[in-house]
């Protein structure tokens, strides 16, 4: 059985990848494309980083994983967490305690207990994992931070590297978080990757490249088409360190995706004037393409009265929330109200709902203990503004409902099953090593 490098490149959308390897800009992916089978596929909602990164390693969705936003009210500590645009961003504005806790936190207590990590599903079969940068890397091996005089240790891959605050093994990668705009983070993973296929030293290895979404977010999706060259060359040098390209896909079995799209958008909007007077009874995180809004103890109006606040906000897309057992969709006054039965959904109500697999994501979203009372996303070209203000009016985002913000390439090079959405990454990887996936996770069928 072949060992498996997981290849996760941030924010790539299908149609970029596409076209990339239609028009040839992209050899190092053409060549996998070329023997391997593509489709696309769906992320989870909301589509932003931590959660997406945290549906690939796990293989569940938020109701089990836990990871709700990019942003998010703790209601047990009664703080926002704040997992930052990037941790590279974060680290290059400097690392303060409430920026380390973070990074220590998301996968040391907010990642869900009964969420299963494929690193921890194959470091329990005996196999070696390895991982760069990657989000959500809970795993079974205990690291100390290369951070003078910081003592906690997080557990991780076997094999860790996390922009160089982890590093497992000495590899003499450089880090420069301060030169970020000429590729500086994927410049390091794919020297980490360089030698750790060098050495052939892990049985799966994630492999993730952070750069292409920070492009994408300031030049648009269309217009950072030209960067996934520099992701190309980063997939081109792990494959010329096993000796050639041939000899790569001849070790290792591979996994290209994203972890969600992108769209453009031109304009933001703030929710939080919609709240007008309950300054004090709720607490609104929004970023990207989706907001929350949580209810504190004080609050007198109940989640629909919040949600129907949100009516007649320009921008909004849905706002959803749970009533009576049932998930509740807003949109544009119009309602649609749905609840499991059976192996399908008991759904009533006129408001048309064209997302793709919208029921199945927005339940999973709003059964995430530490998801808002409502979840409200952003329409086609809008984007809502974060905590300081900020967005990305101009360029590219991602968070929503919608098919450009959800789809993503799939790329399945030597493993039979090719994962429909990126929750089937993790059951496919453990199938192909012959470990039986947690309980939460579909057992992907083959189709052959
Ligand atoms: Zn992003």
């Amino acid at each position: 059985m072949k060992k498996v490098v997981l290849i996760v490149v941030d924010g790539l959308t299908p149609a970029v990848y596409e076209d990339a390897i239609e028009s040839g800009r992209a050899s190092a992916l053409a060549y996998l494309h070329e023997l391997g089978t593509y489709r696309r596929a769906l992320s989870t909602f909301p589509s932003l980083t931590p959660v997406c990164a945290s549906s690939i390693a796990t293989g569940a969705h938020p109701d089990v994983h836990r990871i709700p936003h990019l942003v998010w009210y703790d209601r047990g500590e009664r703080r926002v967490i704040e997992y930052g645009s990037s941790f590279s961003a974060m680290l290059a504005a400097g690392m303060s305690r409430s920026i380390r806790n973070t990074i220590f936190h998301m996968n040391g207590r907010h990642l869900g207990a009964e969420a299963v990590t494929l690193f921890e599903a194959l470091d329990d079969a005996g196999l070696e994992t390895a991982a760069v940068n990657f989000t959500c890397y809970r795993g079974r091996t205990e690291h100390r931070t290369t951070l003078p005089g910081v003592t906690r240790t997080i557990r991780g891959p076997k094999r860790f590297f996390f922009y160089n605050l982890f590093e497992s093994d000495v590899t003499g990668a450089p880090l420069s978080v301060r030169r970020r705009s000429a590729g500086s983070v994927d410049d390091y993973a794919a020297a980490v990757g360089r030698w750790l296929v060098t050495r052939d030293g892990f049985d799966f290895f994630l492999y993730y490249l952070s750069d292409y979404d920070y492009a994408s977010h300031t030049l648009g999706p269309e217009g950072a088409a030209e960067k996934l060259a520099d992701a190309d060359a980063q997939i081109a040098t792990v494959m010329d360190a096993a000796g050639g390209w041939d000899e790569f896909v001849e070790r290792y079995a591979v996994i290209v995706c994203s972890d969600h799209g992108q769209t453009p958008v031109g304009d933001a909007v703030a929710l939080e004037p919609a709240f007008a007077g309950l300054d004090r009874d709720i607490v609104v995180t929004a970023s990207n393409r989706a907001g929350q809004v949580y209810r504190l103890p004080s609050c007198p109006e109940p989640a629909r009265a919040l949600a129907e606040r949100l009516d007649g906000l320009r921008g909004v897309d849905v706002a959803v929330f749970l009533e009576e057992g049932a998930a509740v969709v807003r949109r544009r006054r119009d309602e649609l109200r749905f609840s499991p039965e059976g192996d399908g959904w008991r759904v009533e109500g006129g408001a048309e709902l064209d997302h793709p697999d919208a029921l199945a994501r927005i339940w999973a979203a709003l059964h995430n203990p530490n998801a808002g009372d409502v979840l409200v996303t952003a329409e086609d070209g809008i984007e809502f503004t974060d905590l300081g203000g900020r967005h990305h009016a101009g360029g590219g985002s991602h968070g929503s409902l919608s098919l450009g913000d959800s789809e993503v390439p799939m790329l399945a090079v030597g493993i039979d099953l090719v994962p429909a959405g990126i929750t089937e990454i993790a059951p496919a990887v453990l199938q192909h090593f012959g470990v039986e996936p947690p309980p939460y996770a579909r057992r992907l069928v083959g189709v052959g």
